[in-house]
């Protein structure tokens, strides 16, 4: 949308207050997201009385959800676009033109027939782009949709079935962002395993991942959002073999205990799970793991929190993360009973943060004189005279980081590499000096 935008001749300002078109991307797929959205929402709304905003706009999938209620109840909205809707963001803001009174302000507030983005858009090599994140990496969306039905989500009814971009058109943008000064890109999908699946192309993401490991001056290559039936031997070989693609693995497994995977419609059980995870660790030696779960799903009871802690200890995740259950209308899920009161499901997650924090702990404190190679990110936000990096086996914002001290942060610039000695760690973060750069 903001390349889109800045190719029709409009200009962004980091100012809302300042500007005359304001749009809000929104997220719906667990409560704490649709709150933040019309928080988000309802905060640019007031724009409209004491700013220079003439059209508010709102996008994303909290638009496709709820696109009669979010017009019905924000009166200040002039323009709803769905998922599939994403190049009528010309359109919808040039109605905030000079010509706008002319312009009907209604006019996207129903969905727009658009054949060529049904049913769900995805953009390709040839769209242009500006980069929300820092110069040095972005995101590269590999297929849109999803083809599976975890009971807990409402993500394939909002984004459609699964459709993945051809390689072709992936690895010109990568060469496109890395002319354009990107070191890493991070491949994202609802299910970035079943990359290719839908052409009926057998081991499409291990070839993307070759392809793209010959690009001269891309330094990392990134997989998340990965799922437990679709890794196969070659993506893992491919990873194990590729100097470019970082060892690591973010697979949301959601849960270990097999009543409640079985409830959630995931694939798999413990049993296969602790193979999966063997066979990942001996296939990519030195890999990370991450993983998300969700608990107090309906009827998790405690021996199933029991059983994911002992799944937990087992296999020392690098990072994890835990969300507590939302009960979604428009889910399967939303037919049981939502029964885990509040506090327990918080509690339930405390649990197994905790846990997590005191296995991280260990492993940080191994980690102690070991040298590594850092993608520099910048000063610290709170103290600049530290500057933040990642290791390759560290996302960004997910993730923990690594800090380094007891080096002149002038002579660093976001996106260089520096050969980094620990020198200590604190929770999930490490700390660092510089040796040399790398
Ligand atoms: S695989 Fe992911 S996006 Fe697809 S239904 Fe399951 S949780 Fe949702």
């Amino acid at each position: 949308m903001l390349g889109l935008a800045r190719d029709a001749g409009h200009e962004f300002t980091q100012d809302p207050s300042g500007a005359d078109v304001l749009v809000v991307n929104t997220c719906a797929f667990i409560d704490s997201a649709k709150q933040e959205s019309i928080e988000a929402i309802l905060e640019m709304a007031r724009h409209k009385q004491d700013g220079s905003c003439r059209r508010l706009i709102v996008t994303g999938c909290l638009a496709e959800r709820y696109r009669n209620e979010l017009t019905r109840e924000i009166p200040e909205i002039d323009a709803v676009l769905g998922t599939g809707e994403i190049p009528q963001i010309v359109q919808a803001i040039s109605c905030a033109g000079p010509s706008a009174n002319a312009a009907p302000l209604a006019c996207f507030k129903s969905p727009i027939p658009n054949p060529k983005s049904l049913p769900t858009y995805i953009y390709d090599a040839s769209t242009p782009r500006v980069l929300a994140t820092p110069r040095h990496y972005a995101y590269i969306k590999v297929a849109e949709g999803c083809d599976y039905k975890c009971a807990f989500c409402i993500i394939p009814t909002l984004r459609g079935h699964y459709r993945s971009r051809a390689p072709e058109s992936i690895v010109q943008e990568a060469r496109t962002l890395v002319a354009q000064g990107v070191k890493e890109i991070l491949l994202i999908s609802q299910d970035t395993t079943f990359y290719g699946n839908d052409r009926h192309e057998r081991h499409a993401l291990a070839r993307l991942l070759r392809a793209l490991d010959t690009i001269d001056g891309l330094e990392w290559i990134r997989l998340l959002y990965l799922y437990p039936t679709t890794i196969d031997d070659e993506t893992l070989a491919a990873m194990a073999e590729c100097d470019r693609v970082c060892k690591y693995i973010d697979l949301p497994l959601q849960h270990a205990s097999d009543p409640v995977l079985k409830r959630m419609k995931r694939p798999g059980t413990r049993q296969h799970y602790d193979a999966l995870l063997t066979r990942i660790r001996e296939r990519v030696p030195g890999v990370a793991l991450r993983t998300t779960f969700i608990v107090g799903f309906p009827g998790e009871a405690e021996a199933d929190v029991e059983a994911l802690c002992q799944f937990v200890n087992d296999h020392g995740f690098d990072h994890l993360g835990v969300f507590t259950y939302s009960h979604e209308t428009g889910t399967s899920a939303f037919a049981l009973e939502d029964d885990v009161p509040a506090r327990v499901k918080a509690a339930r997650r405390n649990r197994l943060m905790g846990l997590q924090k005191r296995l991280v702990k260990t492993r940080q404190r191994d980690r102690i004189g070991q040298q590594a190679r850092v993608l520099i990110e910048g000063p610290a936000a709170d103290h600049e005279l530290v500057l933040k990096a990642r290791l390759a086996t560290q996302a960004p914002d997910i993730d923990g980081a690594i800090y380094l001290t007891e080096c002149d942060p002038t002579s660093y610039r976001p996106g260089d590499f520096v050969e980094v000695q620990i020198v200590g760690a604190r929770d999930y973060d490490l700390i660092a000096r510089p040796v040399g750069s790398a």
